[in-house]
């Protein structure tokens, strides 16, 4: 090696895409720091109570698991402990339609910020039945009905998929979280006959509102979850399964969706504090993408008033900070 050789591979070894420095890629070493700063801010919020059964959730669980783009796991606290995915399930099921429909999608669901919280059904009514974007359950309602028509066998298409990004590992659904949100699905409901009304929903409402359900209530651990979005990660390839699952031109729109959309009348804020690409659920997850570089998750059920978990925004907050990362 000539000494112009020696020294371009010294600087690549210490100078990383986007001029990240290596050093910056100790996670474990960052998360460990984040995880315990959180703890120290004594953090309280409100376990989801409107589905009964999430309540019985311990409100103090919190597990963070980073996947790179190599597939090594970097995790910490409760990360192996499996919880409800509630809302992240939106991401796995858009992408099951989207790359079946394509751009035709999008005359059925629309790709803009909502500003409103995830069950509101008032602009449903005012923009005759096409709801904001895909992650408000308007959008899942309609993503969930397609989904009911494109696949055959439509409910273990959603579960063998998500297994399939996480290497085959298999994701259970608990039955009893889904017969307490269908026990109270009202508001779900109404969304359900507005969509229906406007010629927006297809199948029967309590099929589709037992299919959403279902989807709301598979349990899995923050590393499973890391591992199912690493593709977005990754232009839509799956190191795990080895298969692309979606275009890298279809892959950049997931995202941008993801950064406007997924954390509903918060998705603002979570760009502005944290600017990764991600998605909530009420159970108390979050997960986030930072493309060619990690996907993550972070767990703790105690979620502040828009429905997102108070103690994983902080976490992406500090983390995304301290490695002095983002989007942007
Ligand atoms: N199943 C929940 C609902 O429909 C999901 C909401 C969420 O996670 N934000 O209300």
């Amino acid at each position: 090696m000539t000494e112009i050789q020696k020294s371009i591979s010294k600087l690549e070894a210490s100078v990383c895409p986007r001029g990240m420095k290596k050093e910056h890629f100790d996670y474990q070493h960052i998360i460990e720091d984040c995880y315990h700063a959180v703890q120290k801010m004594h953090l309280r919020g409100k376990v989801a109570s409107y589905i009964p059964e999430l309540a019985r959730v311990n409100p103090d669980l919190f597990g963070v698991s980073l996947i790179d783009m190599n597939g090594n796991t970097y995790e910490y606290g409760d990360s192996r402990v499996p919880f409800s995915i509630q809302s992240i399930s939106k991401v796995h099921t858009l992408v099951l339609v989207y790359r079946q429909l394509k751009s035709e999608l999008w005359d059925k669901v629309n790709v803009e910020p909502s500003g409103n919280p995830y069950n509101s059904f008032a602009q449903l009514e005012f923009e005759k039945g096409i709801p904001r974007n895909p992650f408000i359950n308007p959008g899942a309602l309609v993503i969930t009905d397609q989904i009911m028509s494109l696949y055959h066998d439509d409910k273990r298409t959603v579960l063998n998929f998500i297994s399939s990004l996480c290497g085959a590992e298999s994701v259970p659904v608990n039955k009893a979280v889904q017969q307490s949100e269908m026990d109270c699905s009202n508001l779900n409901r109404a969304v359900a006959y507005l969509l229906k009304s406007h010629g927006n929903l297809m199948h029967d409402i309590d099929d589709v509102i037992e299919a959403y359900t279902h989807h709301c209530a598979i349990e899995m651990d923050c590393t499973q979850l890391a591992k199912s979005f690493l593709y977005l990660a990754n232009d839509g390839r799956c190191i795990f399964s080895k298969k692309n699952i979606i275009p890298r031109n279809l892959t950049q729109r997931i995202n941008a969706l993801m950064l406007t959309c997924g954390f509903y009348d918060q998705a603002g804020e979570f760009a502005f504090r944290v600017g990764l690409a991600g998605k909530s659920g009420v159970g108390g997850g979050v997960v986030a993408v930072l493309p060619g570089h990690f996907s993550i998750t972070v767990f703790s059920p105690m979620l502040n008033e828009k429905g997102n978990s108070k103690k994983c925004m902080h976490f992406l907050e500090k983390f995304t900070t301290k490695m002095g990362i983002s989007l942007f």
